[in-house]
């Protein structure tokens, strides 16, 4: 008999949502995570996903359990998975079984309780009836255990269904939030910072498909420092999925900018710029909002005035998850996500390339436009939108590395 993995979502995730798009959403997203690992068959009830490996032998079975699971623990909308075994719809299977599948766990435990759930109503025990009985038979094969119903350090649970029953325990974690593309699409700004690799990783728990959006200015950035945008979106796309990667000269810009207009002022100015080009890019993939790593006070251009300038050229929502974060916490999730490593590299971004000595903190907006007229705004964006080129960083290559080009 074999091991499947069962995936929990939980229902609280799913209040205000239609559950069958929830459900499709993640079982498609699961579906393409595990293409490329071998062949699995799905199965759905009762808020949870049954997966089926299918191969001829058991240790096959297990190898691909063994690279599924890690890649499951990053899928969004998962909120609990497990390893269970499946067993005949017969106690006394179950019962042989369960001694030598949860050694491993129970050994390492001191307390534990046993739950039921049966499905199937012909079953001819009731779970309560399932639950001493198997409490029972592993009280009696492992003595150090005691039962505990209300905090117990394991749960083991018995599930009888259609087919088979399942037995399992030490349900882990999933990556939480809601299945990627539930939520619509949405542009990340992208530099090669710490910070956007988290806020994009952040706004795709929350459902969002996102495509990037980043500037770079050669020669004053390098190829190296692309690549490592680059090499960032592959870092998200087993958390995302595939996305689409947009990359912007903003060379000329920023020379005009620094021609024509107050030092002071050059920050905002690029970063209304950049603002408008993205929600120009952002029509392309129908994204409906912006996403930027700003977090309230972090540098002179995310003070609350500075970002109110920002926003003025907006017309579709900037979303900003960091912006109640301190750096630190922002670092954990960079290092938990494995993103941090590729945003110390040290290679210069734009926004560095041209830093005023000093920058205005509280900038106003009228100064602002006033500094704004002395530029062609319109030919600007629109010569940066038509010159921008396209990379897709599809999640079965990046997997074997590397995106492509279109
Ligand atoms: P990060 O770690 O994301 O680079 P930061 O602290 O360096 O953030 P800024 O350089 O002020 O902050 O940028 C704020 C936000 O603006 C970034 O989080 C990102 O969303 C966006 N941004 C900055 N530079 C670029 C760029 N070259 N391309 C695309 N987006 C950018
Ligand atoms: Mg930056």
């Amino acid at each position: 008999m074999r091991e499947i993995i069962l995936i929990k979502y939980g229902e609280l995730a799913l209040k205000g949502l239609n559950r069958n798009t929830f459900e499709d959403v993640l079982l498609r997203n699961i579906r393409r995570r595990l293409k490329n690992v071998g062949a699995f068959s799905y199965a759905k009830a009762q808020s949870t996903i049954y997966i089926t490996p299918e191969a001829d032998t058991d240790a096959e079975c297990s190898a691909l359990l063994d690279a599924a699971l890690p890649r499951l623990k990053k899928i969004f909308g998962i909120a609990a998975l497990s390893r269970a075994l499946a067993c005949e719809k017969d106690f006394s299977d179950i019962a042989a079984r369960a001694i030598p599948y949860l050694q491993d766990v129970l050994s390492n435990a001191k307390t534990f309780k046993v739950e039921a759930k049966r499905a199937d109503k012909a079953f001819p025990m009731k779970s309560p009836q399932i639950c001493a009985e198997l409490g029972g038979v592993l009280l009696s094969h492992f003595h150090h255990l005691k039962v505990n119903v209300t905090e117990p350090d394991v749960i083991v649970t018995v599930e009888i269904r259609d087919t088979n029953a399942y037995i399992h325990a030490a349900k882990e974690r999933g990556a939480g939030g809601l299945p990627v593309g539930t939520a619509g699409n949405a542009m990340l700004l992208l530099s090669g910072g710490i910070d956007s690799p988290v806020a994009g990783w952040m706004m795709a728990k929350r459902g969002l498909r996102i495509s990037a959006v980043h500037f770079a200015a050669p020669p004053y950035t390098s190829e190296r420092a692309r690549l490592k945008v680059e090499a960032l979106c592959e870092k998200l796309t087993p958390w995302c999925g595939s996305m689409a990667f947009y990359c912007v000269p903003f060379t000329e810009i920023q020379e005009v900018l620094r021609r024509e207009c107050p030092e002071e002022y050059f920050t905002i100015l690029m970063r209304r710029l950049m603002m408008e080009i993205a929600q120009q890019i952002a029509k392309i993939d129908d994204c409906g909002a912006l996403i930027t790593g700003e977090s309230l006070g972090q540098v002179a251009s995310q003070t609350l005035h500075a970002l109110t300038c920002t926003d003025a050229v907006a017309k579709i929502p900037v979303l900003r998850p960091l912006i109640g974060l301190d750096k630190t916490e922002i670092t954990d999730i960079s290092r938990k996500i494995d993103t941090f490593e590729t945003s110390i590299l040290p290679y210069e971004d734009c926004c560095t390339v041209f830093t005023p000595r000093h920058p205005k903190l509280r900038p106003k907006l009228d100064e602002i436009e006033a500094a704004q007229a002395a530029v062609n705004w319109d030919d600007m964006v629109a010569q940066a939108v038509a010159g921008t080129t396209k990379k897709i960083f599809a999640l079965h290559v990046t997997e074997n590395g590397g995106g492509i080009l279109i």
